[in-house]
């Protein structure tokens, strides 16, 4: 029977069908991070209760295995009801741990919702294929069968979209879950859960663990997780990859990122300078697909550098529940205090700061980690900070003479999650989407987000693995291909 969650600030796990008071000896605080005001306790859970998830996760797979995937994808159709009727009150949520406004929370909820839509396709995603008479007689077929249990382990940036980057898929084709949000933000998963347990799914098919770093080993070390769904930082996302691979599971692992953006003279620069705001310092500039490096060629650097520093001065930084906010805080005092560091760097190595975002102070939220739209000019191309992801609302200008030169800047990035170009000029579209040597392009596009039926396609230091996120990829991680040869009766084949 399914018990009404606990009302107490202290976060409960969803395990086999029930909300669970954890049994963990460590417990952390979670922060609004404009007011500074402690939202809840999340607890630090450990093995033990990771191993509880896995069996009841493990328990479940055999029926939901056989559970037609019409019958399977019933409960995702209820699911988009309830997001949808649920909508402000989840994206509420997100604003008050997150931080970004309540209209980007709008937005990621409606890339969530996106993602169940297209899970609900199983029943013609799934299907293999096959062949007859591979020989006289012979059939071949391959068919898509589940894994068994996946986890899923997510970082603080998109805490209502990421983990529908995968539980709708996974479940759909027919492998049961367990989701280890990540810790900072675990209040958005919570509600989602309280949605996910009114929607028939049988106990065990969707499992949630709270917790942090002895929460992921356990996972990664338990045999019967079957594979690993992970979106974090470059240097986690490694280990992570390292160690389920190690215990022979697969893997599939989202890094951080240092996205930029080329700007060539015959752009329109108003509309250019508007995108590339919303990219920088949008979410505060903590989008794996936020733009960090704008790269101007020739004529374009004076009009795009005057264009975007008056753009972004006028951006509204504050609490992201208050009417007009366009920008919001960063996650934690740390992070503001590393950003405002990393914004020294570059000033130390050879960048002016046009637009200085440090020391912000917002009437009403004294205690909110505040760093307004920082732009640092001139930032010299071949510094450490021109590919240090700084994961905060920092935009660098850097100055190419030609697309060679500029393209060559992106062939040093180390990462490869996102490039953008923006031009007039086909051709030159056409030679950047060709050479550009990242996984996610933008052609006048400032986040280059793939829909739910594409691939999230990070390339370098921003993924690891094979298959990625989302649409069919989801579909080919979360399945084991298997082939049959077949031979029947010899009189059948005669016959006709
Ligand atoms: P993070 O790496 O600190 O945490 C991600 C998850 O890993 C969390 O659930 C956390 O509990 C866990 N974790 C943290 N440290 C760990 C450790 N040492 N061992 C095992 N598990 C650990 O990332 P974050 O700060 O939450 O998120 C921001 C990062 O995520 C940025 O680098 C951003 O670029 C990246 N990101 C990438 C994508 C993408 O699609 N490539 C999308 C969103 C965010």
């Amino acid at each position: 029977m399914t018990v009404a969650a606990p009302s107490a600030t202290k976060l409960p796990n969803y395990v086999n069908g029930q909300w669970t008071e954890s049994a963990a000896s460590e417990w952390q605080d979670v922060m609004n991070p404009a007011t500074g005001e402690v939202l809840a306790q999340v607890p630090l859970s450990g093995p033990a209760e990771v191993a509880a998830a896995v069996s009841a996760a493990s328990t479940a797979f055999p029926e939901w295995r056989r559970t037609p995937p019409e019958d399977r994808i019933q409960p995702l159709f209820k699911l988009k009801q309830l997001l949808e009727e649920h909508f402000d009150d989840l994206a509420r949520v997100i604003t008050r741990e997150n931080g970004k406004t309540f209209g980007e929370a709008k937005g990621e909820l409606r890339r969530a919702i996106e993602n169940v839509e297209v899970a609900c396709g199983i029943p013609t995603m799934m299907q293999g294929y096959n062949l007859e008479d591979v020989a006289r007689g012979i059939d071949e077929i391959m068919i898509r069968q589940p894994l068994g249990v996946i986890a899923a382990i997510t970082p603080f940036n998109f805490p209502g979209m990421i983990p529908f980057w995968f539980l709708p898929y996974a479940i759909a084709t027919g492998n049961t879950f367990v989701l280890k949000p990540s810790e900072r933000v675990p209040l958005t998963m919570k509600r989602a859960f309280e949605l996910l347990d009114q929607i028939g799914l049988p106990k065990g098919v969707v499992n949630l663990v709270n917790g942090a770093k002895p929460a992921v080993d356990a996972l990664l070390d338990h045999p019967q997780v079957r594979a690993i769904s992970f979106v974090g930082s470059t240097a986690v996302a490694k280990y992570v990859y390292a160690r389920a691979g190690a215990n022979g599971k697969r893997a599939q692992c989202q890094g951080g990122a240092k996205n930029h953006v080329i700007i060539l003279p015959d752009a329109d620069m108003e509309s250019a300078s508007q995108i590339v705001s919303d990219s920088a310092f949008g979410c505060a500039g903590q989008r794996c697909l936020a733009v960090s490096v704008a790269v101007t060629i020739g004529d374009a650097q004076k009009a795009f550098r005057d264009s975007i520093a008056d753009t972004a001065s006028k951006l509204r930084v504050g609490n992201g529940l208050d009417e007009g906010v366009k920008m919001g805080p960063v996650i934690t005092k740390q992070s503001k205090s590393r950003v405002e560091s990393l914004i020294g760097v570059g000033e130390k190595q050879g960048a002016k700061v046009l637009l200085d975002g440090r020391n912000t102070r917002i009437p009403k939220y004294e205690a909110g980690n505040f760093v307004k739209p920082t732009i640092l000019d001139g930032l010299p191309a071949t510094s450490e900070l021109a590919n240090t992801e700084i994961f905060g609302p920092v935009l660098s200008l850097i100055h190419a003479n030609d697309m060679d030169e500029a393209l060559a800047f992106l062939e040093r990035n180390p990462y490869g999650n996102q490039a953008s170009l923006f031009t007039s000029s086909g051709s030159a579209a056409r030679r950047f989407r060709y050479a550009a040597p990242a996984g996610n392009i933008g052609i006048n596009i400032g986040v280059a987000a793939p829909m739910a039926y594409f691939p999230f396609s990070g390339w370098k230091d921003s993924f690891f693995g094979v298959m990625h996120g989302q649409g069919r990829d989801a579909v080919e991680f979360y399945t084991e291909k298997k082939v049959v040869i077949e031979r029947w009766a010899k009189e059948h084949s005669r016959k006709f």
